[in-house]
């Protein structure tokens, strides 16, 4: 490929990840865009792949035959002369660190919202890893087919609990049995809102921002109270600011029902008019490399192991920061200077199960990995050296202690657990007296899989110990005592033997807070 058309495939590439907490409706959604990409032809089908009974690929194949739907998969499709990645991140028990990371290879994120719960946890969870990369946020206020709560109270919740400036690209007329339609601001038109299998209606708006005289809607009172908010809003509300979108410091809203499928085109529309093309990535001394590069280079955010005992393969999941992928090409790992080929051992994440011949900056592919690959490596192809900046840790918030069934096989304890913690899958901590194991995860699933891999890769039963959830805090080690440590928090000591407490709750770190009140913790290393 010439400089031009890499230029031109890598700027038709949109990659993103739909954030919300279960139940919101990413799911929906993510059909209903795979439905507009053609991908789909039915509704239902990625649906029915959550309870097991469809598989999109060999990969899910694989993780039916674990029995967890643990995937972070990844879909593409055309659609608007634009390539689409939707990279998943999982929810509710499947809910992992590969979750955060997944957030570290997209260039923008959709937050769906239910518009009767407002903003969950996990939604703010994941918005705060999105904040941190400072990548845009695109938010879809779903289910207005149900009623739910007022819209300004939406918005004023995204700016008060995000802390996100909000624009309303459209404005709900009505709520639930009284849905009538949208007020598009963005369009300058009003969406009708209709049957499912009824195609898009639109009427459009005269330059007062208003409906012809004829029109039945101009009757009804929800219309004259949805011309004040959205006047309210014009004035008192936040102006559309391209560049506080780039920034991720403002984010388009739009409302809809994922549902019925109200809406969801308007959204992805003017969503691909804003959403970013593939953006440079750093190299670990701040450098950025330009995805339009000669060379090819991407770094591994996930690692997946195959839970099947007869294959020990893995799956590693590279997203492409610069250039183009060919299959077959000779690509350098930057933490050791292998050399690795990357042979017919590649398989794409997507819809169909064909094997991946090329793909350029901003795709996601995946390799089959016999070993070689650890999570935030670089590989890179040419003679000039790139390590991506390293991705960051994220604090885990439950913790189990760790043991040997068998004490006559440490030997294989030892070696398993040092390679699924280099690996990434798990944090290991150790009590800072006695040297117990203790694993920390931010979901419960992590644990689960390091016991089922223990077991098959390893031949170690390991005996886990719940110990709950506890807020990790690092404690500089100078001003560590042994004798802070109490009933209410643990003191272990991490990978790199530093200190930090487990404390039980808010409430034992605040007690701990103010009991020393010029000790410093903190939440990072
Ligand atoms: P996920 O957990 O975020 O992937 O959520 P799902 O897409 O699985 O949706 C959760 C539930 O909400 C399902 O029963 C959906 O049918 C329902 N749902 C999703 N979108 C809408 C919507 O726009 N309106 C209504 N009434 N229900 C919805």
């Amino acid at each position: 490929m010439n400089n031009q058309d890499l230029a031109a495939s890598v700027n038709s590439r949109r990659t993103f990840a739909i954030i919300s907490h279960p139940d919101a409706g990413k799911t929906t959604i993510t059909e209903q865009l795979l439905l507009f990409g053609g991908v789909l032809r039915k509704a239902g089908t990625v649906k029915a792949k959550k309870s097991g009974s469809f598989a999109k690929s060999d990969w899910m194949e694989i993780e039916k035959k674990r029995g967890i739907s643990v995937t972070s998969s990844v879909m593409q499709f055309d659609y608007a002369d634009k390539r689409i990645n939707i990279l998943d991140t999982p929810g509710h028990e499947d809910f992992s660190e590969d979750t955060y990371r997944t957030l570290m290879a997209v260039d923008s994120a959709v937050m769906v919202i239910d518009s009767a719960k407002g903003i969950e946890p996990q939604t703010k969870k994941l918005f705060q890893v999105c904040k941190m990369r400072g990548i845009p946020i695109f938010t879809f206020i779903n289910k207005l087919d149900r009623d739910g709560k007022d819209p300004l109270e939406l918005i004023a919740e995204l700016e008060d609990v995000l802390g996100i400036g909000a624009f309303p690209m459209n404005w709900p007329i009505g709520m639930g049995k009284g849905l009538k339609g949208l007020y598009d601001i963005f369009n300058q038109r009003i969406e009708l809102y209709r049957k499912e299998d009824q195609g898009e209606s639109y009427l459009e708006l005269d330059d007062n921002g208003e409906l012809r005289e004829d029109n039945p809607l101009k009757e009804e009172s929800i219309y004259q109270q949805v011309l004040e908010e959205v006047e309210l809003l014009k004035d008192a509300g936040n102006q559309m600011n391209e560049e506080k979108i780039a920034a991720g410091k403002l984010t388009p809203v739009f409302f809809g029902s994922a549902l019925t499928n109200f809406g969801v085109k308007t959204f992805l529309d003017a969503y691909l008019k804003f959403a970013p093309a593939p953006a440079a990535h750093r190299d670990e001394a701040g450098e950025k490399i330009s995805p339009v590069s000669n060379d090819f280079s991407g770094f591994v955010f996930k690692i997946q192991a195959n839970m099947n005992p007869n294959h020990r393969d893995r799956i590693a999941f590279v997203r492409i920061c610069a250039g183009e992928f060919e299959r077959g090409m000779d690509v350098t790992l930057a933490r050791d200077s292998k050399k690795i080929r990357l042979s017919n051992s590649t398989q794409f994440m997507a819809d169909s199960r064909e094997t991946l011949e090329t793909a350029v900056a901003g795709d996601i592919i995946g390799l089959y990995d016999t070993g070689n690959f650890q999570i935030g490596d670089t590989i890179f192809a040419g003679k000039h050296k790139i390590q991506y900046e390293k991705l960051p840790q994220f604090t885990p918030e439950i913790f189990v202690r760790v043991t040997a069934k068998n004490v006559m096989k440490q030997k294989s304890f030892h070696k398993g657990i040092a390679q699924l913690v280099q690996e990434g899958a798990v944090q290991l901590y150790q009590s800072y007296s006695t040297n117990d194991y203790i694993l920390g995860a931010v979901g419960q699933l992590q644990f689960e899989v390091f016991q089922f891999r223990m077991l098959n890769e390893y031949h170690s039963e390991v005996v886990m110990t719940p110990m709950g959830r506890k807020i990790a805090r690092w404690i500089d080690p100078e001003q560590l005592d042994e004798k802070m440590s109490s009933s209410r928090n643990i003191l272990v000591k991490d990978r790199q033997g530093l200190p930090l407490f487990l404390f039980e709750n808010e409430f034992s770190e605040r007690w701990f807070a103010d009991k020393y009140p010029n000790v410093k913790l903190s939440a990072k290393l």
